[in-house]
Formats: C-alpha cells, sequence, structure tokens
C-alpha cells in the first residue's frame, strides 16, 4: 500500500479557471506536493478582474450557517495568507478598516441592534460627532449619513493580489495551460479534461472553478447544478470641483449598497450593479451614483473616465457559492456571484480537506 505522501505526490489535481478561486486552489493545493495544472484560455478576462477587492466578513449581520462559518473563516485565514505571500510582493497589504454608511433610518437601527448584540470588540458604531462623519456628511452635502466601522474588514487590491498569486504559482512551477476545455470524462480511474483542440490531459483530480462554464462540462441535470448571469458593473470618476477632497473621506466604504474607494483628491471608484443579464445595462452614472437621495453637486458634474465590468455566476436554487464533492475525484467550487475575492481562502480550504480525504 502507498503511504499518503506518496499518494500526494504522484497525485495530478487539474484545475479548470483561472480566476481568483481556481488560482486559489492552486495555491492552497501547491503546499502538498501535488502535480498541478490549471487550464485556462481567457485568465485575465474574468469577474476575477472586474472586482474591487472588498473583504466584507465580520460585518456580515447573521452571525449563523454556512455563509457566515465561511466568511468568519475567510477573515481569519487573510492576515495569514497576506503575510506569507508578502515574500513575492511585499507591498500586498489589507487596506483596514472598512466603514458601512446609510442615510437610511431604519437600516441605520438594524446596524446599531447588530453592534450592541454582537458585542464585537472590532465592530463600533460611528459617533455622530467623531471627525470621520463630519467629513463624509460634509463631503456628501447632507446631515443624515450614519454608519459602523469594522476594523477587522478591508479591501485587497485585486490586480496586485492576482498577479502576486501567478507570481508564487510561477515559482513553485505550477503548470499552466492556455486552452479552454471542452469535455470531461472518468475512464479506468483516471480523469481526461480535452481541450477544444482535441488534446488530452490526465489526471486523479478535476477541480471545476470555471464558474457559468462550469455546467457544460458535467452533466449538470444529474448532477443538479444550475447557475445564472449576472453582470456586475463598476466606474471610475473625476471630480471636477476644488470644494470636496475625497481624500477626506474613509479608504474604502460602503453606503446603502455601492462600494465607494477613493483613489486621489479628485477620483473615486464606485461599484457594482447586479445585472440579471450578460449584456452591460446603459446609463450606468445614475445607477451608481444614486445612493442619496440628493446627489452631492460635485458628484453631478463628475465625469467617467473608466468603466468596466464582470459576469459573475449565481447558482440557481441553492445558496452561493457551489461546493460539491461527487467522491470520484470531482470537485466543484464556484457559483461566487458576490465575495469571491473574501471567501477565497475558507473555499479552498475546503477543497484541499476533501482531496486530503479522498487520496488518504
Ligand atoms: C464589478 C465587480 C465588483 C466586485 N467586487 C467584489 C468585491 O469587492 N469583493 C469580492 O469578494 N468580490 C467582488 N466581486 C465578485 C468577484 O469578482 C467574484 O466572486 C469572483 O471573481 C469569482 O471568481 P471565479 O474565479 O469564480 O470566476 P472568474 O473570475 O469569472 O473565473 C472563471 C474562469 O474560468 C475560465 N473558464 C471558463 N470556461 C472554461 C473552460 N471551459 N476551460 C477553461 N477555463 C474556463 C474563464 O476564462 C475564467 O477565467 C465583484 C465582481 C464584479 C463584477
Amino acid at each position: 500500500m502507498k503511504s499518503i505522501k506518496e499518494n500526494f505526490q504522484k497525485a495530478h489535481i487539474v484545475i479548470i479557471g483561472s480566476g481568483i478561486i481556481g488560482k486559489f486552489n492552486a495555491l492552497e493545493l501547491s503546499e502538498f506536493g501535488f502535480k498541478i495544472t490549471i487550464i485556462d484560455p481567457a485568465q485575465h478576462n474574468n469577474s476575477s478582474n472586474a472586482a474591487l477587492g472588498m473583504l466584507m466578513g465580520n460585518m456580515y449581520q447573521k452571525r449563523r450557517g454556512r455563509s457566515w462559518n465561511l466568511r468568519k473563516q475567510s477573515i481569519e485565514l487573510w492576515p495569514k495568507w497576506i503575510e506569507y505571500l508578502r515574500k513575492f510582493n511585499h507591498e500586498l497589504n489589507i487596506d483596514k478598516p472598512l466603514v458601512q454608511l446609510t442615510s437610511n433610518e431604519e437600516k441605520f437601527n438594524k446596524l446599531e441592534k447588530f453592534i450592541h448584540e454582537t458585542s464585537d470588540l472590532n465592530l463600533r458604531i460611528l459617533d455622530q460627532n467623531s471627525i470621520l462623519i463630519k467629513n463624509i456628511n460634509k463631503a456628501f452635502q447632507t446631515k443624515n449619513i450614519k454608519g459602523i466601522i469594522s476594523f477587522k474588514d478591508g479591501r485587497i487590491n485585486p490586480a496586485s493580489l492576482l498577479k502576486t498569486i501567478d507570481k508564487y504559482l510561477k515559482n513553485k512551477k505550477i503548470n499552466f495551460l492556455k486552452k479552454e476545455i471542452k469535455k470531461i470524462k472518468k475512464t479506468n480511474n483516471q480523469w481526461i479534461s480535452t481541450t477544444k483542440d482535441n488534446e488530452e490531459i490526465k489526471s486523479d483530480i478535476v477541480i471545476l472553478c470555471n464558474s457559468l462554464k462550469a455546467v457544460d462540462l458535467i452533466d449538470s441535470l444529474s448532477n443538479n447544478i444550475k447557475l445564472k448571469p449576472v453582470l456586475g458593473q463598476a466606474i471610475e470618476v473625476i471630480v471636477n470641483d476644488a470644494e470636496v477632497d475625497l481624500l477626506s473621506l474613509p479608504k474604502q466604504f460602503n453606503i446603502d449598497g455601492k462600494n465607494i474607494i477613493p483613489q486621489s483628491k479628485i477620483k473615486l471608484i464606485i461599484g457594482s450593479t447586479d445585472e440579471y443579464s450578460i449584456k452591460p445595462e446603459n446609463n450606468i452614472f445614475e445607477k451608481l451614483t444614486n445612493f442619496l437621495d440628493k446627489k452631492p453637486s460635485w458628484l453631478s458634474k463628475s465625469e467617467i473616465s473608466k468603466q468596466w465590468y464582470g459576469i459573475r455566476s449565481r447558482p440557481d436554487g441553492e445558496p452561493s457559492p457551489i461546493m460539491k464533492n461527487f467522491d470520484n475525484g470531482l470537485i466543484v467550487c464556484t457559483g461566487f456571484y458576490k465575495n469571491g475575492f473574501l471567501l477565497a481562502p475558507a473555499c479552498s480550504k475546503w477543497v484541499s480537506n476533501e482531496i486530503r480525504d479522498f487520496l488518504s
């Protein structure tokens, strides 16, 4: 009988899809000595490259169930991963804290109740007399904005993270194939992933991290997996108004569902929308800037300097994400509608535990 170590060293794992989820699975698994191949025809053109990188875990208001457990685990795991990945990029960082704001009294009451009931020292209600809240209300030309602050949540720069993981995977000599998989099948105890140009790649395990296209590769009816596309748009705007200094605002915040990241005194990013389609809707500026009853004058006058979108997959009829082990060497880890960046560490840990059990 082979030892567990031998099984690990001999096992070949194919990861289909190289967004944050595929890459993070490779990162987690590469530590165990497996041979790993990631396959993706378009790794720079996916929803991961459109993300804003907000890590909203600890401020999640429902503190039980699978979603909370994944968030809680990820929020604990992220700082360890960042420290580890700093060997490859010493500037990699989680920018903390994260501020959640609202101008709606009812929503604020809920937030207040949540903070009181949770009594978590990493979460606080923002004092209405604090400089931060005064600056926010001044900038948004209102008096109604209130909110909370989470010292454990924050933001990671998605582009920088993806590049750093690439550097790490290259250093670990992880194979990367720029190909599209059109079919997978199991024969004689081995998985065969067939590319569009009919190359066959054999492996012991296949992990599907290819979002919407996962259903094309498995019998989604018998495996009961349904995914629908949800498009999300973001914009970068330039503010032509000397009256407002965007750097007086928090480094990253959410205001009534919109994520905002000031980039400089005159530039900010706003995202994102939830569009149940694969074609971007028009009047994106209005959609992303109407988070207050009355738009501040500087925002009305601002101009879009960049605009982008990504298409995510949302499980239909079950919660996001889909994490399924079919017990025959096929694992599905996809359907990250929101929060793919936040949840990547916990979900990859689940995958690696399943694989180690399977091979032991
Ligand atoms: C505007 C916007 C803002 C967002 N902001 C945040 C945020 O602040 N925080 C956060 O946590 N999340 C955020 N998200 C969500 C996050 O981007 C997603 O949850 C995450 O990127 C999902 O990653 P993924 O790896 O599952 O999918 P993707 O990144 O879409 O990767 C799937 C990959 O599979 C590949 N593929 C498909 N079919 C095949 C095939 N047959 N063979 C091989 N490869 C294949 C594709 O080419 C693609 O590269 C945001 C999303 C958008 C659109």
